[in-house]
């Protein structure tokens, strides 16, 4: 199980969050705004962000932009947040460095199944798996 961040503003949002990541076994560190979640990732070193992109002064997204500049939190996978049905919501969460997108209210399965994933996609390679392909064999 994983250590994870929730940056997220709405109470009964963070509520439910904290609820269900608990359930699921991780532990959980809370940020009610950006400033504060940005100097918990640099101290604490969770593996993973649920990061809410409305929030008070400085937004969901231009937290993940310096995130992802600064050496220390770089390799943490941030998940994107989002209330708003915009259409390009998802492609601007990319474009600031978001690992995924979620689309609020928050379903267990889809939480989840996205956290699992990448989680999984940041293991080191299993010493019993099989050497990758190498390029050199075309
Ligand atoms: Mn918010």
């Amino acid at each position: 199980m994983a250590r994870i961040l929730i940056i997220e503003d709405n109470p009964a949002n963070m509520k439910l969050a904290c609820l269900l990541l608990r359930h699921a076994g991780h532990s959980v560190l809370c940020a009610v705004d950006a400033e504060t979640g940005l100097a918990l990732a640099r101290t604490d070193q969770p593996e993973l962000i649920l990061m809410d992109i409305q929030l008070p002064g400085m937004d969901g997204l231009a937290a993940t932009v310096l995130l992802k500049q600064d050496p220390l939190s770089a390799g943490i996978a941030v998940i994107a947040l989002t209330a708003l049905a915009m259409k390009d919501d998802q492609d601007r969460s990319r474009a600031a460095g978001c690992d995924a997108y979620i689309a609020k209210p928050l379903q267990y399965r889809q939480l989840h199944a996205t956290i699992d994933a990448l989680l999984a996609s940041r293991l080191p390679p299993s010493p019993d798996a099989p050497p990758a392909a190498s390029a050199g064999d075309l």
